[in-house]
């Protein structure tokens, strides 16, 4: 079965024919860092690191690149609200959006340049537009001719009439038609700004990612994505200039564009003042519970960021959780070492767990349908507990082996979309950004997770020599900041179950 992807360029889904045979080359629009990163942008990062997980789960080496934009007029004004330079803004922001990042459990970009430091690949792009006749300048600003492609709005599926009719542009006397847009902007006095054969100023917005994705994955590149707000004009501008520049098409290969975020059926928008930030909402649930709503519809469909909906994602969580839980617990008890001799139920659900894995991979392979993929793990959690309550009143002999595959299987495929994933795995992005630096861990500093089990140790210790004041003060310590402990027949359980 071959993997099928819905590209924005042609409405339909196609068979995924990457460029190079086992390779898939992607670039992600990142975020402009002038603010919080809120779950409305959140949801893009999201999907695209659930998609590049299967891709690697399918076999293909992945280049992700994502950009960062470091010089737009949202960074300016926000400077000059506090008094700091845009680039002190821009670092900032970029730092909380890497934090974010991590802690959504999203992995780093192979790649994440800087648009400051690619200007010099820009000036060549507009440079050379000029030169073909594609683009013009009119006192210190270039403009990108929209007539003279004549592909223009074809990934919208739009004529030039009807995106004029759609849009309402600011009258230019300087522009040739109402649609063109800046490829380069002079600078105005106290704004940053590079040289140029035009005078001094600083690059458009489309510009930036034509160039960064251009230098670092080259024309024809197999996936771009973005949330659907980017389809027009930013992607449809992506597009002239890539192609007018390069003389060869396509720019990209398939354009995948996610739907939008609402809180309770009403679109998230800064007018209707209900933005939720993402360091808020992880101060309230674990990422798993974030990641397993966005998991529960389909990347196309608007979701629903509401309380419900994050409640409901919760109750969905700790389903899967308290299996694995159960099954761990089930598995480290002592067993009688006796032959596996397996049942006939034993046998079935055994050749089972195959087919679980080809109706995942079926579900994900028709356009990343994480939703119908989850109720392939359900599924799949449901018959483990039914076998766990079996051999909890008739064990037999092939008990832990089963239930050892069973686990496996339903990590691994918890895993693939990036649930429940081993602490070493969450790491620190360190970027060296737009000098093609590659992203590196951070190796050998203990994960918060390690550091609460070593507590725990020392707690069970205390509680042998019944020193019960250090114990309690232990769990209060940590309630307060968000874990749950709770004492078990097995032993002691903790839970992020976030603060009080
Ligand atoms: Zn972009």
């Amino acid at each position: 079965m071959a993997l099928a992807v819905y590209n924005t360029m042609t409405r339909r889904k196609e068979e995924f024919r990457p460029r190079e045979e086992g390779k898939v080359a992607m670039y992600v629009c990142g975020p402009t860092v002038y603010n919080y990163i809120h779950v409305g942008n959140a949801r893009a990062y999201l999907v695209f690191d659930i998609i590049r997980r299967y891709l690697i789960y399918r076999g293909y080496e992945v280049r992700y690149v994502q950009n960062f934009t470091d010089v737009d007029d949202k960074i300016i004004a926000r400077a000059r609200e506090e008094g700091k330079t845009p680039e002190e803004i821009a670092r900032f922001y970029e730092q909380a959006f890497l934090e974010d990042m991590r802690d959504l459990r999203v992995m780093p970009p192979d790649v994440a340049p800087r648009a400051t430091e690619t200007i010099p690949r820009m000036l060549e792009m507009i440079q050379g537009l000029v030169e073909k006749g594609y683009a013009y300048a009119v006192d210190g600003d270039v403009y990108f001719s929209v007539e003279r492609f004549p592909g223009y709005g074809k990934l919208s599926g739009r004529s030039l009439e009807e995106m004029r009719a759609g849009e309402r542009v600011e009258v230019d006397e300087r522009k040739r038609h109402p649609l063109d847009f800046a490829l380069w902007k002079s600078a105005k006095p106290g704004e940053p700004a590079w040289d140029s054969p035009w005078g001094k100023g600083r690059p458009g917005w489309h510009i930036e990612c034509s160039a960064m994705s251009l230098h670092y994955l080259g024309m024809g590149f197999d996936i771009h994505g973005g949330g659907q707000d980017l389809v027009f004009p930013h992607h449809e501008n992506e597009i002239a200039q890539s192609e007018a520049y390069t003389g060869r098409e396509p720019f990209v290969r398939y354009w995948v564009h996610n739907g939008f975020v609402n809180i309770r059926e009403e679109k998230m928008s800064k007018s209707l003042g209900n933005i939720i930030l993402v360091r808020e909402i992880l101060k309230k649930y674990p990422a798993d519970v974030v990641r397993m709503l966005a998991l529960q519809t389909h990347y196309r469909s608007p979701i629903d960021f509401g309380p419900e909906a994050l409640e409901d994602a919760k109750r969905a969580y700790e389903r899967l959780e308290n299996c694995l839980f159960a099954l761990n617990s089930y598995l480290t008890r002592p067993h009688a070492r006796t032959a596996p001799v397996r049942t006939q139920r034993e046998t079935e659900l055994s050749d089972s767990f195959l087919d679980y894995e080809r109706r995942f991979r079926e579900a994900m392979d028709d356009d990343f349908n994480t939703a119908r993929a989850m109720g392939v793990i359900y599924e799949l959690v449901k018959e483990l507990n039914t076998y766990l309550q079996e051999q909890e009143r008739f064990p037999t002999p092939a008990g832990p082996v089963i239930a050892g595959m069973g686990r496996d299987l339903l990590l691994k495929l918890c895993q693939v979309l990036g649930l429940f994933l081993p602490a070493e795995e969450v790491e620190e992005a360190v970027f060296e950004t737009g000098r093609g630096v590659e992203s590196r861990d951070v190796a050998g500093l203990p994960s918060p997770e390690q550091l609460i089990d070593l507590l725990l140790e020392v707690r069970a210790l205390v509680r042998r020599k019944k020193d019960y004041e250090t114990a309690d003060l232990i769990r209060s310590r940590l309630k307060e900041m968000g874990v749950r402990v709770d004492d078990l027949r097995e032993g002691q359980r903790w839970k992020y179950v976030g603060k009080p």
